[in-house]
């Protein structure tokens, strides 16, 4: 039933955007993707002004990270969750861009993400990509550029294995799930500060895989931002 539910409200959205995508309530003419009550009632993290933060930490003695932030905690049930799988599920791809632009509008004044030269998005298997049609990371990536003022590569890196779903899997099955499923695909990349971007963090061990991937071009400092946190 619950699945039946939201597969009309996604199904609902994807014609009528102009509802919010958190809680479905008609837009006002000022608002777009998500209403100013979810926004205001989303649970921020302030991230990305201290260095040392829970996000960061998921990466100490694995892989070296100069700034890592989410824009929101993820609260099951609450507005991020509807909003994350509507970017996922919903085909609602402006939603994505919108997100990108909304954390982008923060970073760029955070000084811990001002050297940030370059955005790469956590890629999805090409197999992935074909049945959802789209990689809502890209999406976001692509919000951030527009706002942060900084270019985009979304064939930086490719993703060589298509993983399963990885929500059943305990943590060290996730971890070995993601082990050296990236590969460096296109080398042409000057920059030296790439900010990595994912919708969602949970154990990190994904962003993780993809950092270490990264970090073979040499000689690159690699931050990571994403939209949400699972705490
Ligand atoms: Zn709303």
């Amino acid at each position: 039933m619950v699945n039946l539910l939201r597969f009309s409200r996604d199904f609902f959205n994807l014609f009528y955007p102009q509802l919010c995508a958190a809680c479905s309530r008609t837009l006002n003419s000022g608002e777009k993707f998500v209403c100013a009550a979810c926004l205001w009632r989303m649970p921020k993290t302030g991230f990305h002004l201290e260095h040392d933060n829970p996000v960061i930490r998921r990466f100490w003695g694995k892989v070296t990270i100069e700034s890592a932030a989410s824009f929101a905690f993820f609260d099951k049930g609450e507005a991020i969750q509807h909003i994350l799988h509507s970017l996922k599920y919903a085909g609602n791809k402006e939603l994505g861009i919108f997100l990108g632009e909304l954390y982008g509008s923060l970073l760029k004044q955070s000084p811990l993400f001002s050297t940030c030269e370059a955005i790469i998005p956590v890629p999805l298997h090409r197999k992935k990509i074909k049945s959802r049609g789209y990689n809502q990371s890209v999406l976001i990536a692509e919000g951030l550029s527009k706002v942060m003022g900084i270019p985009f590569y979304q064939n930086f890196i490719e993703r060589t294995v298509a993983t399963s779903t990885q929500t059943q899997k305990s943590r060290y099955a996730r971890f070995e799930n993601v082990e050296n499923v990236f590969r460096i695909k296109e080398k042409a990349v000057s920059a030296r500060h790439l900010l990595l971007v994912d919708d969602v963090i949970t154990t990190g061990s994904t962003l993780e895989s993809c950092a270490r991937c990264v970090a073979e071009a040499g000689n690159i400092k690699i931050s990571i931002a994403t939209i949400a946190c699972v705490e």
